[in-house]
């Protein structure tokens, strides 16, 4: 059985930064994601500041577009700040996955794509993880510390039948449009907000 100092569960954001700063420590790691490429999950938002970039060591690379201006559209007003210079960016979520599952590797880590934790078994000296994958395949990895970055889901601190503390979740809409180059040039600077009342 391959044994690990840390595994953890999820790639997103958070796991994602988690097994690279720990393989760049020299842990041996090793980082889990369901899903087979991480195309198959990308929304394309995650607009925020500029100062998370250089906090969190993110590439340009992983940069989806720059926004200066922050506009609210609400049904009966809009409000506008026009900055004049970059304030901020939105994210390329799928890019950013890739380059943290990539650091992984680049720092000695293994990243198992295409793998879902099913259950964990605490044993005296450590974690025996157990992962599926779309074929059906189960295979057995052992770790000294297993981290549960899968969001939302908390899919390894509780057991699927297990009751969860209430969280407070809210949940967004996504929507891709292709626009004309007029509007497109009319936004593309804007990091725009429609609350609902
Ligand atoms: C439509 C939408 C728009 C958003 N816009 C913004 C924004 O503009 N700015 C912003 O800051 N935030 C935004 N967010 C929130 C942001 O996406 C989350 O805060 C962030 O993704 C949380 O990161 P995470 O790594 O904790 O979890 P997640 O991104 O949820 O990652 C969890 C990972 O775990 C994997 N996983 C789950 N279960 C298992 C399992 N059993 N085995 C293996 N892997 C598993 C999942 O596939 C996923 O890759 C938005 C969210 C949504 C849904």
């Amino acid at each position: 059985m391959e044994e690990f100092d840390v595994v953890v569960i999820g790639g997103g954001p958070a796991g994602g930064q988690t097994s690279r700063t720990l393989a760049k420590k020299g842990l041996k790691v090793a980082l889990v994601e369901k899903y087979k490429s991480f195309a198959l999950n990308n929304f394309s938002s995650a607009g925020m500041t500029l100062e998370p970039l250089e906090e969190f060591d993110i590439p340009e690379s992983c940069v989806g577009a720059y926004w200066s201006d922050l506009e609210i559209q609400c049904t009966k007003k809009a409000y506008l700040w026009k900055g004049d210079s970059v304030k901020g960016v939105v994210l390329n979520f799928q890019k950013l996955k890739e380059f943290l599952a990539n650091e992984t590797k680049k720092f000695g880590g293994k990243v198992f794509m295409g793998h879902r934790y099913e259950s964990k078994n605490n044993v005296e000296d450590g974690v025996i993880v157990t992962l599926s994958t779309s074929s059906k395949e189960s295979i057995k990895i052992k770790t000294k510390l297993l981290v549960d970055a899968t969001g939302p889901l908390r899919k390894v601190m509780y057991d699927a039948d297990e009751q969860q503390p209430e969280m407070v979740l809210g949940s967004g809409t996504e929507y891709e449009i292709e626009v004309s180059q007029e509007i497109y040039d009319n936004y593309k600077d804007k990091l725009l907000f429609f609350p609902r009342s």
